[in-house]
């Protein structure tokens, strides 16, 4: 089956009229079921703005983009909302947890903003959340209490709880120490593998590539090579 597929997409940004810079140049990508793909490049090549396109964040100026088989660039941003809270997880460097609420509340809150009022089964859930990645005793710790490495085990519990189809993230180890961020590369591997969940992982970190089982590279907006892992052993 087929997560994500790009039919020539091209992002343009409005500089000022009448000047029009396009950033991304037709870009066609399939991203199949269960993929653990690394996007590298280097800075000002497009990554960040390929990646929030496939999170639904933006729109393309041109091209198609779907999402498990489901066309998105004529849907309005409240059916894009909710295809992006069902199908995709958003694991950032920076996560975004809510620094007053404990390790839980930050897990439920997707489902709650889903469901619309708390039930027994959004705890539950969390809680298993909690213990899959490995945070059980200090699941009732106020987030901003936990260590850096413990907070991005947070973010990818909370990016998890919907089942996404995708996980997309984006220097996730971007501002650990080397032992947490194999620590968290290896529980996104994990992940992976268990759940059959595809991942997009953005990494300047050639020892992270390096343990994807593809390489896609962008340059000047464009891929420049987009290859197996086969260095993966
Ligand atoms: P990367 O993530 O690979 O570093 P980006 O996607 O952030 O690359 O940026 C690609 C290019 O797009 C850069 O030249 C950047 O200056 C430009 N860019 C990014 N966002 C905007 C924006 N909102 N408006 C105009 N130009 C932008
Ligand atoms: P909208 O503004 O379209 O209503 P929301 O801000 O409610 O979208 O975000 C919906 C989901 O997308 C949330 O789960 C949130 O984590 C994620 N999201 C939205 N914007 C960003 C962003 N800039 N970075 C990371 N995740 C984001």
């Amino acid at each position: 089956a087929i997560t994500l597929q790009l039919k020539d997409i091209r992002k343009a940004y409005n500089i000022g009229l009448p000047a029009e810079t396009e950033i991304l140049h037709g870009i066609d990508l399939i991203i199949k079921r269960g993929e653990f793909v690394a996007l590298i490049g280097p800075s000002g090549s497009g990554k960040s703005t390929l990646l929030n396109l496939i999170g639904l964040l933006d729109k393309p100026t041109s091209g198609e983009l779907f999402i498990t088989g489901q066309a998105t660039t004529q849907l309005q941003d409240r059916e894009l909302t909710m295809l992006r809270a069902k199908s995709i997880g958003f694991v950032f460097q920076f996560h975004n947890l809510l620094p007053e609420f404990t390790a839980l509340e930050n897990v439920m809150l997707p489902m709650l903003a889903a469901r619309g009022r708390p039930d027994e089964a959004i705890g539950v859930r969390a809680a298993e959340l909690i213990e899959q990645v490995g945070l059980t005793s200090v699941g009732k710790h106020m987030s901003n209490n936990l260590s850096g490495g413990q907070q991005q085990r947070v973010a990818i519990a909370r990016a998890l709880v919907m089942q996404p189809a995708l996980v997309l993230a984006d220097e996730p180890t971007g501002n650990l120490d080397t032992q947490s961020a194999d620590t968290i590369f290896d529980l996104l591997r994990r992940v992976n593998q268990t759940s059959n969940t595809s991942f997009i992982i953005v990494t300047h970190d050639p020892r992270l590539a390096k343990r994807c089982d593809r390489i896609i590279e962008l340059v000047d907006g464009r891929i420049d090579s987009d290859k197996p892992n086969v260095a993966e052993s």
